[in-house]
């Protein structure tokens, strides 16, 4: 396997990072930080999320945040749905793809969701369809692939099964979370190996998190294993409310020196990534002392 010489990034800090931080900014400070990544030439960004305003209050303003973005024209913008309602929204808002989401692990899947994986995947199946339909790409998140925090090491043929299923729905691509940040290297190795039926190192895309500080190695281990596409967040924002001690999405930044250092091009602008991380960081400490 060759080490791929460009980098696809999709920057989930408006989404993921936002999502998972206690406190809510602004709308129109939403907005300012993704136009200011907008900047920064990313591949993909994912903006918000089309969930119940309840459940995450910190996303409720989705469609005003879509409404109000200048969209850059190299950039995808993407956002994540969990139902067919949120499919509404999200084709109301103009998303050129959609996010959805499944758990590798049964317990994370009734702790996180409160419903089964299989449950999950038939309620997915009509989204997924309609998405496709309507021409737009479809990311499918599977979370917990190598630990959950409830059960401990989750089964490489169970990550292979849910993937198998988000495929033959027609998900367009897997997106692999290591949920609470557990992986070391060497897990890359089997689970890369373990998915090779389903899906080659070059068709997945990685979705880390840096708890433990280790983020970054696994990243260049499945780097040297072929992946060449990456989930970060500016600044490294938000971690996962729903999974006990996961902060922390390993941070863009940190991708983007990983890629200078091997010669990977990217496409992203690291300057304006850190203007988009200062600004926001400005737009937090303003919503604390509000
Ligand atoms: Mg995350």
């Amino acid at each position: 396997m060759s080490v791929a010489r460009s980098m696809r990034i999709t920057e989930v800090g408006p989404r993921d990072g936002l999502q998972n931080e206690p406190l809510s900014i602004s709308t129109a400070a939403k907005i300012a930080f993704i136009n200011a990544l907008s900047k920064a030439n990313f591949a993909e960004i994912e903006v918000t999320s089309f969930v119940r305003a309840d459940r995450i209050t910190q996303l409720a303003d989705a469609a005003q945040v879509m409404a109000g973005i200048t969209r850059a024209a190299g950039t995808v913008y993407s956002v994540l749905v969990p139902n067919e309602r949120g499919l509404d929204g999200a084709m109301a808002a103009g998303a050129q793809k959609i996010s959805v989401f499944v758990s590798a692990s049964e317990s994370f899947s009734q702790r996180n969701v409160n419903a089964s994986i299989q449950e999950c995947l038939d309620k997915l199946r009509p989204v997924v369809s309609r998405a496709r339909a309507a021409k737009l790409a479809v990311r499918g998140y599977v979370s917990c692939v190598v630990k959950c925090p409830y059960d401990g090491a989750v089964s490489v043929e169970q990550v292979r099964q849910v993937c198998a299923r988000l495929l033959e729905m027609g998900v367009t691509d897997l997106d692999l979370g290591d949920t609470i940040g557990a992986a070391v290297p060497d897990d890359m190795d089997r689970l890369l190996a373990g998915l090779e039926s389903v899906a080659a190192p070059t068709d997945l895309t990685l979705h880390l998190h840096n708890t433990s500080g280790r983020a970054i190695a696994v990243a260049e281990r499945a780097i040297a294993l072929g992946v060449a596409s990456f989930d970060s967040s500016a600044g490294g924002l938000g971690g996962c409310p729903f999974a006990p001690g996961s902060p922390g999405n390993v941070a863009t930044e940190d991708v983007l020196e990983l890629a200078a250092r091997l010669g990977i091009e990217t496409g992203v602008r690291a300057d304006q990534v850190r203007a988009a991380t200062d600004q926001l960081r400005q737009a937090m400490t303003i919503a604390r002392a509000s």
